[in-house]
């Protein structure tokens, strides 16, 4: 099928040629092609200011990011065809490191899907789909990895915030097979988890943090941690696991907390732990007030900075969380502190526990930095794709 253009305006070329994926819509010559004349997952062939043809784009028209592209071939589209290669690429990465037949299978951009976020927890598979043009796919999607997997389920949890703003149905539709109690068993880093698929947060769990959850091993065993933001115990139920003396996951929801308890008791290790619902600034205050000290603080919250200008008062958010934190944790022990904010440095994070430690009289070691797991790899031409942080931080008396 023939595709039509979109026109570029001049010099907007530039950052694509140099390797980025996006248009946004200020960039598009809205004379010769206007955006208001394309459907919503169109797919076009982008052309330069002076003519050149520059590969094929999957279009958005009514968003700032109107279009994504997807080759630099103008004669390649995207078809079943290319979602099974780049899917198969994908899974061929994490096959090399992950053995649990348990991933973020697919990320996004980064692996050359844009709007497709694949999570596969053994035998059941997680889509989660955000532009017009993926979800025109979304059967051969489901099909592709059904023939490459074989799952017993496969899930459709389309009900991200992004959807309504791009025109889309906001639904979750269980496509194959059945879900127990809406969970998917899986294992990460050998601990075995219930993720509430139907229910919870994203497609049920955040594999992000799964490297530097495997470090925890070295820290924890008959120690005493506290996993503040647990939502359903990544870092706390792998501590317990791990060999911790005692682990209290604190969380604001009462539904990831039933979790916590569920996925301990997967484990056998329900008679070390325990959990506190709170607001996470009520609940470390008053674990201060009442004395208690921790070996092992985990702070590993939501992203507190969603926007640009959002950066002063998220920031403020990080200090005072950190703060809060590193005073519960006893001398030579440590804080795990996390950020998933795109838009917070980690060398922001790193001035943060500085200034914390100030604040409660601590003098802090940086040991261990973590990044976002394997199975989310980083474009490097879109720094959006780069956002998880981690930090082991051992906390001392002052200097
Ligand atoms: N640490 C988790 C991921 C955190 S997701 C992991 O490793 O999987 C964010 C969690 O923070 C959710 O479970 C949400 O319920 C919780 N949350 C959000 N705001 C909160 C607040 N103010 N106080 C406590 N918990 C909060």
């Amino acid at each position: 099928m023939q595709l039509a253009s979109l026109k570029l305006n001049p010099r907007a070329d530039n950052r694509i040629r140099a390797g980025h994926m996006w248009i946004y819509s200020n960039e598009v010559d809205n004379k010769s092609t206007p955006l208001k004349g394309f459907s919503a997952g169109e797919q076009v062939v982008v052309v330069s200011a002076d003519g050149r043809a520059m590969g094929v784009a999957i279009l958005s028209p009514n968003s700032l990011i109107c279009a994504r592209m997807i080759s630099r071939s103008d004669k390649q589209q995207l078809t079943r065809k290319l979602i099974k290669r780049r899917l198969q690429d994908a899974i061929a990465l994490r096959e090399m490191h992950y053995s649990d037949d348990s991933y973020r299978l697919c990320f996004g951009d980064s692996d050359g899907l844009p709007g497709l976020v694949v999570d596969r927890f053994m035998n059941t598979v997680v889509i989660q789909i955000s532009n017009p043009a993926m979800e025109n796919l979304k059967d051969e999607i489901v099909d592709v990895l059904d023939h490459l997997l074989e799952p017993n389920t496969i899930v459709l949890k389309n009900d991200g915030k992004m959807r309504p703003v791009e025109g889309l149905p906001v639904y979750v539709d269980v496509v194959k097979g059945e879900l127990d109690e809406g969970f998917a068993r899986f294992v990460e880093n050998g601990v075995q988890f219930d993720a509430p698929v139907l229910e919870g947060q994203k497609t049920g769990w955040f594999f992000d943090h799964r490297d530097s959850r495997a470090h925890l091993k070295n820290y924890v065993q008959g120690k005493r941690v506290l996993d503040v933001f647990s939502y359903i115990g990544g870092w706390g139920v792998q501590a317990a696991a791990f060999g911790a003396s005692e682990v209290i996951c604190l969380d604001s929801s009462e539904f990831a907390l039933e979790c916590v308890a569920r996925n301990a008791v997967l484990n056998g290790v329900d008679d070390r732990m325990s959990t506190i619902q709170a607001d996470a600034f009520v609940g470390l205050k008053a674990l201060a007030d009442q004395k208690e000290k921790f070996d092992v603080v985990v702070l590993d919250p939501p992203a507190l900075i969603a926007r640009r200008k959002d950066i002063k008062v998220g920031e403020k958010a990080y200090q005072k969380l950190n703060q809060l934190a590193l005073r519960l944790v006893d001398a030579n022990g440590f804080l795990v502190t996390a950020s998933c904010s795109m838009h917070l440095d980690r060398d922001r994070l790193v001035n943060i526990v500085q200034a914390s430690a100030r604040q409660v009289d601590r003098t802090v070691q940086i040991v261990e930095q973590g990044h976002q797991a394997l199975d989310h790899p980083i474009h490097p031409a879109i720094a959006e794709t780069e956002y998880i942080k981690c930090l082991f931080a051992r906390s001392l008396k002052s200097w």
